[in-house]
């Protein structure tokens, strides 16, 4: 008994450390995690308001790319993709990519810098699972910044995690969501961060993003790269970098990638 008890005790412990922790009730999220700079919420916090539900209305799915653009992904071609410098894991079906769960991410063979990137998406029609189980993958920006992706039609998450969120640091100014299986986009004017020779950070990454055709960022920074119950901070990295899709452990699929590189026209007209 004596040794018994004091088991009991610490697992009993770790329960209500958890428990206060993370509320997976009404409002799943967290309490106990770091104040985001600048912010009066918490990393992830469950008692952040929920953005305004706004119907998108039926929107005019795909949006062909123009003449200048790079295409990513068009008919399923999954050639623009790699898993780990191999040919990318995920599936080529009906002419769509689906991320295959544990496959792990995907990244672009090529890197960019500030962009306009277009992106049409598909949460799994079958709902399963809740919160940041439903429907989740992510748009990642130079491979650090994450666009979230989440089904988060009638799918109560915490603010900063639920789809067309800056991941851990801003909720989309409203939620456009569209419902499970069908078809998204996201249109997003990305400005890469700037870093001097000394590795200070001279101006943050930013991004204003149309969500089914409703601003959801308006020029909003990015408080650093992407973390999971921590406080986001910079650190140098190349002008350049690639982009990845998150595989969460969902169906997600993607169709009708491409993006317009913005930094070489600022230099054609700096000339
Ligand atoms: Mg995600």
């Amino acid at each position: 008994m004596s040794r018994i008890y004091p088991t009991c005790m610490m697992l009993l412990l770790l329960f209500t450390v958890t428990a206060i922790g993370y509320d997976d009730g009404d409002r799943p999220g967290y309490r106990d995690t770091p104040i985001i700079p600048g912010q009066k919420w918490r990393v992830h916090d469950s008692q952040r308001p929920w953005p305004t539900v706004v119907d998108p209305g039926a929107g005019s799915l795909p949006v062909p790319p123009p003449a200048d653009a790079v295409v990513l992904l068009g008919k399923g071609d999954l050639s623009a993709w790699t898993s780990g410098g191999k040919d990318a894991r995920w599936a080529n079906v009906d002419g769509a990519m689906e991320a295959r769960p544990g496959s792990g991410n995907i990244t672009t063979r090529e890197s960019f810098g500030d962009i306009q990137l277009h992106v049409e998406f598909r949460t799994p029609p079958e709902v399963k699972g809740s919160s940041q189980g439903r429907g989740n993958s992510g748009v990642f920006l130079m491979n650090r910044y994450e666009l979230q992706i989440l089904d988060s039609y009638q799918n109560p998450t915490y603010s900063d995690g639920q789809c067309a969120a800056f991941y851990g640091q801003w909720p989309p100014l409203v939620n456009a969501c569209r419902g499970p299986g069908q078809w998204q986009s996201y249109d997003i004017f990305f400005v890469a961060p700037r870093f001097g020779d000394d590795g200070s950070l001279l101006s943050p990454a930013r991004a204003t993003v149309v969500h089914n055709g409703v601003l959801v960022h308006n020029d909003r920074e990015f408080l650093g790269p992407t973390s999971h119950r921590s406080k986001p901070s910079y650190s140098k990295h190349p002008e350049m970098a690639p982009i990845s899709l998150q595989d969460h452990g969902n169906p997600i699929r993607y169709r009708n990638i491409w993006l317009r590189r913005l930094d070489e026209g600022s230099e054609k007209d700096s000339q």
